[in-house]
Formats: structure tokens, sequence, C-alpha cells
């Protein structure tokens, strides 16, 4: 049996020193403020996981009223959701992600930012893929006041029971 789920999450921007992002640290003057590290795409990438598998979603799952998340990694929290998924028997099959941010340019970070990401939820790189949108100029996006990030992952029951 296979299953779908969606991610999307958003984070406001504000001066600092590097972006977090995909579980890498990119170069930048702004990052994303959060009560964890903010990491917007890991954040959705981790909804998408849970809400494939009904298993809950990331604000239940880490809430922002326990300081225990202050400044959490957010490469724990989705391995935390995938050991739940791994747990009541499902897998990773892929994983498709949109990164919406006027600034930095996104693409000559993928290859680290794939890499990260199928490391942690130990998969192969080819089942992580990422794509990056500006926002036109306008809009919180495209202000650089925000950035958004989408997924959707398709997950498969495993071990595979073979009906006859
Ligand atoms: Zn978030």
């Amino acid at each position: 049996m296979f299953r779908i789920g969606l991610g999307h999450d958003t984070h406001r921007l504000g001066p600092g020193n590097g972006l977090v992002l995909g579980g890498i640290v990119i170069p930048h003057e702004r990052q994303s403020l959060g009560h964890s590290d903010a990491d917007v795409l890991l954040h959705a990438i981790t909804d998408a996981l849970l809400g494939a598998a009904a298993l809950g979603d990331i604000g239940e799952m880490f809430p922002d009223t326990d300081s225990a998340n202050r400044g959490r990694d957010s490469g724990d929290m989705l391995q935390r959701a995938m050991q739940r998924l791994t747990a009541a028997g499902w897998r990773l099959v892929n994983l498709d992600c949109v990164i919406f941010a006027q600034r930095p340019t996104i693409l000559p970070h993928r290859p680290r930012i794939r890499e990260r990401i199928a490391g942690l939820l130990g998969v192969d790189i080819d089942a992580v893929w990422l794509k990056a949108k500006t926002g036109e100029g306008i809009g919180p996006i495209g202000q650089e006041e925000a950035i958004a990030a989408e997924c959707v992952a398709l997950i498969e029951q495993w071990p595979q029971t073979t009906n006859i």
C-alpha cells in the first residue's frame, strides 16, 4: 500500500548570519526566525511524512510550549518523525520539495541539501528532489520578509506483503 503526504511551512526572516535550510547553513545576511532552528524545509518534510502515515504533525510532536524544543535541531525532529513511521511499518519512497525564497539563490546549494536530507532519512539521494521559486519581488516572500517550503512525500508499507 502506498500513501502520500503534504507538508507546508512558513517562517519570518530577520537580520542574521546564515540561513538554516534543509539541514545545512547557507551564507546569507538574513535568517529564519522561530522557536527551533527554524529550518522551514525540514519542517515541511517532517509534516509531509507524518501526514502520509496519519501519525500526527510537527506541532503536536514538538510543541513550541515545551522549552526542550527551543533552538532544537530540526534534523533531530525529522529523524524522530521518520522513526515513528518506521515503527509503524512504513518506509519512504521519495520526496519532492519546493522552497519559496527571493534570496539567496538556492540551486547552487541543492546538491548539499539533497545529500543532507537523504542522509538524515537513510534513503538514496535520488529519492530527494528540490526546486526553488522566488516571490517575483512581491508579497512577503518577494520582499524577503518570509521564507516558505512545501513537500510531498510518498511512503509504502514495509515489508511489503503479497496479496494473492
Ligand atoms: Zn517551521
